[in-house]
């Protein structure tokens, strides 16, 4: 399978058209950033990890009855995927209070919720990623009722399963956000599950082992995931 035409380049990843009109090549760049594209940097090998973390991450999730995008990786920074509608929209839940959360409320880092918190944003680079909510969802047609209950079900089924596989390895899945697309009537999680896109404390010492350490300048943030990747027993070929 090759690459013919990048239709999408990402801050972190691109997506390319293949031969297979119901395919496309997802490939995993060493670039990093943060802060609405402020903070950037190419850090070696982020790429091959992130690429493998992530289809790690979707097997397991199919494992457990979360239907992906993902077809097969392909090589150490590329995967295969279906080709879908994707809703503009990210869908985050959080276990605890941190980032935009405390800036947002005042929160303290870490506190724990009493219960999931989910939220909705835009996906608009341009507007910083919004906080929206249902009635933005509806009333600018961004997807249905039906469709925003499913991605609702589907974010909080992930956060169940992803925190009881990330306590077992020793590690606190803080908050994620996770994107869904469309193939044909039914709803698939997309984009991708790594250490960018998520926080992940140490259970013990609550060490930050996620893109906050590339965020907060802490360093080690390429050898932090392979950690986290190691802890989960996944064999990263780098
Ligand atoms: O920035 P904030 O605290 O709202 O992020 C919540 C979670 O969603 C974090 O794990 C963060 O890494 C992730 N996120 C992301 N992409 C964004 C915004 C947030 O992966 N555009």
């Amino acid at each position: 399978m090759e690459k013919i035409k990048e239709i999408t380049k990402g801050k972190a990843k691109s997506l390319f058209t293949t031969n297979n009109d119901a395919h496309l090549i997802m490939h995993f760049s060493d670039d990093t950033s943060a802060f609405d594209g402020k903070k950037k940097e190419a850090l070696l090998g982020k790429g091959s990890v992130n690429n493998q973390f992530n289809a790690f991450i979707m097997k397991h999730l199919e494992e457990k009855g979360v239907e992906t995008h993902m077809v097969e990786v392909i090589n150490n920074n590329d995967s295969l995927v279906h080709k879908l509608e994707m809703f503009p929209i990210e869908c985050v839940i959080r276990n605890r209070a941190s980032g935009s959360i405390c800036r947002r409320l005042g929160t303290e880092d870490g506190l724990i919720l009493e219960q999931p918190l989910f939220e909705f944003f835009l996906k608009d680079d341009d507007l910083g990623d919004p906080l929206i909510n249902d009635e933005h969802i509806l009333s600018f047609g961004w997807a249905t009722k039906e469709q925003i209950d499913e991605m609702k079900v589907l974010t909080y089924k992930v956060n169940t399963i992803l925190s009881k596989l990330f306590i077992d390895s020793g590690l606190i899945l803080v908050d994620f956000k996770v994107e869904f697309g469309v193939s044909g009537t039914k709803i698939l999680l997309a984009d991708e599950f790594t250490p960018d896109g998520c926080r992940l404390w140490d259970s013990e010492t609550l060490m930050k082992m996620d893109k906050d350490r590339f965020r907060q300048g802490l360093g080690d943030v390429v050898e932090s995931y392979h950690q986290v990747a190691d802890r989960l027993g996944m064999n990263i070929n780098t």
